[in-house]
């Protein structure tokens, strides 16, 4: 059952989703090579408590953590280690808090240093299909078209889209109906709702669309080995239209990246 929330809901969600965002601007600063992923995991957790916000993911089904951290080949739920980053490498942060008894999960892949060019064409398609998907969440579509969008985006490029995770309705709940895919058929699926807030959120690999999931309950791999890339906003439909709650301003902001990519879908430009 899809819970559509009220306007003043939607403005309490949108405190939860900077908290997220705010995270991961603060993370950027500290993501490269050397650092370890248990580090900004630590970093995470004591700068949302300070932001007067639960870390959402730290026990939620038992994960131990507070983000999820996936380098490379893992697509997400990676649990943060003492293993050192490296240059050239990829790493996916899932970010989820609570404030107000409201959910945000966030979520950006960032490169450690110089990547190179084939991961950061991933890295860019995935990002720009993300949204491509949001685009599609107004009133008088349905989750089909979301997915139909992000797949049609990404399948040129010889991408495989993961078919065994997708996004998510969000709210007092971390995963609310309905389920979002990143695939599907037009005109398919359940109708979107005036007030419905969702995470819309690409996990694109470079090759297969096939994952592997690790002995540790969690981990989940492509099968061939080849990167995978993850981007997520939390979006309300506001008079009808998508309606970004998070935002990735404060990451481009640390990393001096200039982007108007979200602007269509806020009604007012956001002052970081
Ligand atoms: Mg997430
Ligand atoms: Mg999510």
């Amino acid at each position: 059952m899809i819970i559509p929330k009220s306007k003043e809901e939607i403005e309490l969600m949108r405190e939860s989703a900077l908290v997220v965002s705010k995270t991961l601007g603060m993370l950027a600063e500290e993501v490269k090579p050397g650092v370890t992923t248990l580090y900004l995991d630590k970093l995470a957790e004591d700068f949302i408590r300070s932001e007067g916000a639960i870390p959402g993911f730290l026990g939620l089904y038992d994960f131990p953590n507070t983000l999820c951290i996936s380098p490379n080949e893992q697509v997400v739920h990676g649990i943060p280690t003492t293993k050192p980053l490296k240059e050239g490498d990829i790493i996916s942060i899932d970010c989820g808090a609570i404030k107000n008894d409201f959910y945000g999960d966030h979520a950006y892949t960032f490169a450690v240093g110089e990547i190179d060019p084939d991961t950061e064409k991933l890295l860019r398609i995935t990002k720009e299909s993300l949204y491509a998907g949001i685009k599609e969440f107004k009133l008088g579509n349905r989750v089909g078209d979301v997915g139909y969008a992000i797949q049609k985006y990404v399948e040129p490029h010889g991408y495989g889209v993961v078919r065994e995770l997708v996004g998510h309705g969000l709210g007092r709940k971390m995963h609310e109906d309905p389920e979002m895919p990143n695939y599907g058929k037009r005109g398919r699926g359940k109708k979107f709702v005036e007030g419905m807030v969702v995470a819309i959120e690409p996990m694109i690999n470079m090759g297969t669309q096939k994952i592997r999931q690790h002995s540790d309950g969690w981990t989940i791999t492509t099968l061939d080995k080849k990167p995978s890339a993850h981007f997520e906003h939390n979006v309300a439909i506001v008079d009808g239209k998508p309606e970004l709650l998070s935002t990735f301003k404060y990451i481009y902001e640390a990393l001096g990246i200039e982007s108007d990519e979200e602007e269509p879908f806020r009604k007012e430009p956001l002052v970081v």
